[in-house]
């Protein structure tokens, strides 16, 4: 049987990139997993840290993405959904992990790198930026961010673990965890943790107003993307201010490069419709653009109903939404910290700790 684990930040309403992605490829896993299998899917609040941010916000966030994950359909009596904080041996896994993890393995992540050229002037191509470098800015949380991925996912024993393109390193290197942990302590503790490969034509849902960025949750602009909890009027204006070009007025062949905008709205619309953007330009290739707009605006307003409705109906602040989200949070909470548990007892075990 599988043991397929995946995570998400609680940084806001997931948006139309984080639902083709990655919900709802994960409601999918769950709809079409055998009987013995077993799903995680976890709130990663102490990822969220690395963010500098305010108690309150993190609260709300925390909840409304549980929200979130319930509107999309994950089901908490078959999934176990959890605030990754709320099991302490998340923490306690990680840190133990981080006395066999390579400093060195760590500083060449590209995600470590391309913070680092941001918010330092090192170049990106550096082939071996120094950890120590000196800027108040750097924090070790986000060097050490990939360990308490690796942390996240060995600690259930996962098999698979569903991630986009910008993750698969990450999951190189939680392997690399399993090799110099058992090395270190001569055991036999994880099974290597398979990659199950998201990178469906949806795996990047650009963003509404520059077609050359992805959509993304830290964007500020928000008729770049559209949430999923937006109502049919807004759906519909975001998608008709969507960028496209003037190389043509009909959608013609599917051409990322030189025509983006098109091909954007047409990766958004094979992803409700279960095609690839190719396969939808070949369909629609005598199409306007602007019916091109309507066809997409349509798809998604029709795809995202039911995600909407129940984002509302369990967001209304009532005693019985109160009553069902607590219910979520301690059975998720529950079956994480038993997963948890016996992963940690074999582990202080092999280390001397029990
Ligand atoms: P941030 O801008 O803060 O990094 P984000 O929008 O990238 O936020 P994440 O929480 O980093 O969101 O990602 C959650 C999941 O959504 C990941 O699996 C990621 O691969 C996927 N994802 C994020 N943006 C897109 C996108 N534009 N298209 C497809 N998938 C996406
Ligand atoms: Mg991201």
């Amino acid at each position: 049987p599988k043991i397929i684990f995946s995570g998400i930040q609680p940084t806001g309403v997931p948006h139309l990139g984080n639902y083709l992605g990655a919900l709802k490829q994960w409601k999918d896993m769950q709809d079409n997993a055998r009987e013995a299998d077993k799903l995680f899917f976890s709130i990663v609040d102490l990822h969220a840290l690395t963010i500098p941010g305010n108690a309150d916000k993190l609260r709300q966030n925390r909840r409304e993405m549980l929200t979130s994950l319930l509107a999309i359909g994950l089901n908490p009596e078959r999934s176990t959904i959890f605030y990754q904080g709320s099991v302490p041996q998340h923490a306690e896994l990680q840190w133990i992990l981080s006395c066999t993890a390579s400093t060195g393995y760590l500083s060449r992540m590209t995600q470590w790198k391309s913070k680092l050229s941001t918010l330092t002037s090192t170049p990106l191509s550096s082939s071996f930026p120094d950890p120590t470098i000196a800027s108040p800015a750097l924090k070790h949380g986000l060097f050490s961010y990939p360990i308490l991925q690796a942390a996240d996912i060995l600690l259930h024993r996962s098999t698979h673990v569903p991630v986009g393109s910008d993750q698969k390193q990450h999951l190189e290197f939680a392997r690399e965890c399993v090799t110099n942990f058992h090395s270190a302590w001569s055991t036999h503790i994880f099974p290597p943790p398979q990659t199950i490969s998201l990178d469906s034509s949806s795996s990047r849902i650009m963003s509404l107003q520059d077609p050359t960025k992805k959509m993304s949750k830290s964007d500020p602009n928000p008729k770049s993307k559209i949430f999923i909890n937006d109502d049919e009027a807004t759906i519909r204006k975001k998608i008709n201010s969507a960028r496209t070009d003037s190389i043509s007025t009909t959608v013609g062949e599917y051409d990322p490069v030189n025509r983006p905008g098109v091909a954007n709205l047409l990766e958004i619309l094979g992803g409700f419709t279960g095609k690839t953007g190719e396969k939808v330009a070949e369909e629609c290739k005598d199409v306007t653009l602007a019916q091109l707009k309507m066809l997409t605006a349509d798809a998604v307003v029709a795809g995202l109903e039911e995600v909407r409705e129940r984002f509302l109906l369990l967001g209304e602040d009532t005693e019985v939404n109160r009553k069902r989200v607590k219910e979520t949070e301690e059975v998720g909470t529950q079956s994480a910290k038993e997963s948890a548990e016996r992963t940690m007892e074999k582990v202080r075990e092999a280390i001397g700790l029990d």
